[in-house]
This record gives C-alpha cells, structure tokens and sequence, in this order.
C-alpha cells in the first residue's frame, strides 16, 4: 500500500513510479520504509544530494556537504521516531577531485552518523561529472509514527524555528555571503532525532520531517491522514536569520519561513490534551521549542491562513 502525498510535479512522478511498481512495491510514501523485525522494526531511508541542485560546491566546505547529505537522511529516521543504527554513503566523485576528497566528504557523513548515535557500515564510490552523495540510514524503533495517524482534533505543531537555510540561499543566489547563523543553517543540519523520539513516546499521532518547507510539507501530511489541516502563518516560529533577508525581499517573515525548505525541523500532529506542561517538559528535554501552528480538520488539503486572510503558498518542487 502507498501512503498518498500531497500535489505537485515532483510528487506526481512518484505516483507514476509507485503505479510501475505495482505489486513489486511496498509501503511507499512515508518519511522512511519500516520493516517489522523481532519486537520492534526496522526503519529505512535514502536520499541523494547533488551538486546543482541541493548545493554548490563554492558555498561548502567537502565536510559540510558530507554531514548536510546524512543529516538530511537521519532526519528521515528523526521523522519516525526511530533511533539511528548505521549509515551508508555512495559517492559519485568528480574526475578533478583528489584522491583525498572522498575521505573528507566521508568525515562529514562519519560526523554526522557519531552525532546521532549511528555508525557508517557501508558504501560505494565511483566517478562521475560531478557530486552526489547518497545516504542511506537504518534505525530502530518500536513504535514508528506515520504521516497517516493525523485527526481531526489534532493539534499541530513545529520544532524549533524554520526560514535559517532560505535565508542563506537566498543570500549565495544573489551573490552575496550569508550571516554566520544563516550559513550553520544550510550548512550544518541538526536532525531533530531525540525530539523525534521523545514525541513519539509522548502521543505523536503523525510526524514528518520539513525538507521542502511547511508550505509543500503540510500538504503530504494532510493527504497521508487524510485531513484539513489549518495552518495559522502568525504562529509560524521564524528563525532569526530569516527576518532580515525576508523583509528586504519584501515577503512577510512567516511566509518566508514557511516557503523555506531544508530546515529539517519536525511537523508533528498531537492529540489536544497536549499541554503546556507537556511543551515545557519537550524544551527541557531537547533544548528545542515546541510552538503550535495549528489544527486538523475533517476534509481535505491545508488552509494557510494570516491575519485570518487565506493565503495560497507554494512550497519547493524539483519539477515545477
Ligand atoms: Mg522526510
């Protein structure tokens, strides 16, 4: 069975793919497959990062591009609520690079899996025109959260605070060079892995993870679930390095954020007996904040909503 997703070119070439696939596919649609094994499951993700596309090779360091490639899968594993266990990297090298680049590519991947309580048990490397550096992880946990659990009387709610990694692409694409903050954004995601965790143990009813920003993400919860989710855009925690750069390009902070992908904070559905005692027991725990943003109806689709005006967002799509 797949999990639906929300619209989109991107998202409508994986339809194409699960409809291929057929019978030969499997529990596809989710932030990560699980595999039940013994009392708990194994948890499953891959993703790629390319030169190009998901960075430049004038804006990081090699070992930034290894770690934002892992974080960007472990935060697949953070999504679930799952454990991180090991971690495989293939790379495709350059011909111009040197015979030590791939190692330090690796340090950043090998940092990232240390952080996070995992170990790098495997890979590949080959050459090719230029970077890509694909991960895949392997967690454990036994209770994975879905993004399909959502409902209505859910509340929703984000960690941390998003917009930090727009606000330093936004700078590079115009030729400038990111705040410090900005920069540690893009170039040094932290994997939300034990907010993941513990709110999983503390009623998650669904969870994903926000590569491609709330206003593309909140979408594939709702299909998932198959829910309205309302979303308030004046509660949308921004992060500081977003203000400056959102109001020189005269979008409002909230949308700027919620436009902002690569954040990889946490969307997380939790039922409404959630409380404040509850918000403040996360924060100790994690050192992260905990900020509601909004509500899951019955229906269908997500209403952006700001000042009580709707708003249409996009969020990112490697197809649009
Ligand atoms: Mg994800």
């Amino acid at each position: 069975m797949t999990t639906p997703l929300g619209p989109g070119p991107e998202f409508d070439r994986i339809r194409r793919i699960a409809g291929e696939l057929g019978n030969s596919s499997a529990d596809l649609g989710d932030d990560a497959a699980v595999i039940p094994d013994g009392d708990g499951s194994l948890v499953v993700s891959t993703d790629a990062s390319v030169e190009g596309v998901h960075f430049r090779r004038e804006w990081l360091t090699l070992e930034e591009i290894g770690w934002r490639a892992a974080a960007a899968a472990l935060s697949d594993l953070a999504a679930m609520g799952a454990r991180p266990v090991g971690v495989l990297a293939a790379l495709a090298v350059p011909q111009s690079a040197s015979a030590d680049d791939p190692s330090l590519v690796m340090r950043g991947v090998g940092a990232a899996a240390a952080a996070t309580g995992a170990r790098v048990i495997g890979g590949d490397l080959t050459a090719a025109a230029s970077w890509v550096v694909t991960v895949t992880v392997i967690g454990r946990t036994a209770n994975p959260i879905r993004r399909t659990g959502a409902r209505p009387g859910d509340v929703l709610w984000v960690t941390g605070a998003l917009g930090g990694s727009r606000a330093a692409l936004t700078a590079w694409k115009r030729g400038a060079t990111p705040a410090d903050d900005a920069r540690a954004a893009f170039a040094h995601p932290l994997p939300r892995i034990d907010a993941g965790r513990w709110l999983a143990e503390h009623g998650a009813h669904a969870m994903l993870d926000l590569s491609d920003g709330l206003a593309a993400d909140a979408h594939h919860l709702a299909a998932a679930s198959a829910v309205r989710l309302d979303i308030d855009l004046s509660r949308v925690p921004v992060a500081g390095p977003a203000v400056v750069p959102s109001l020189a390009a005269s979008v409002e902070p909230p949308i700027f954020a919620a436009q902002g992908g690569e954040d990889y904070e946490l969307l997380v559905a939790l039922p409404d007996r959630f409380a404040e005692r509850d918000i403040r027991a996360f924060e100790a725990a994690t050192g992260l904040a905990l900020t509601s943003v909004g509500s899951v109806h019955r229906g269908s689709g997500v209403r952006f909503l700001l000042r009580g005006e709707r708003v249409s967002l996009e969020g990112f799509d490697h197809f649009r």
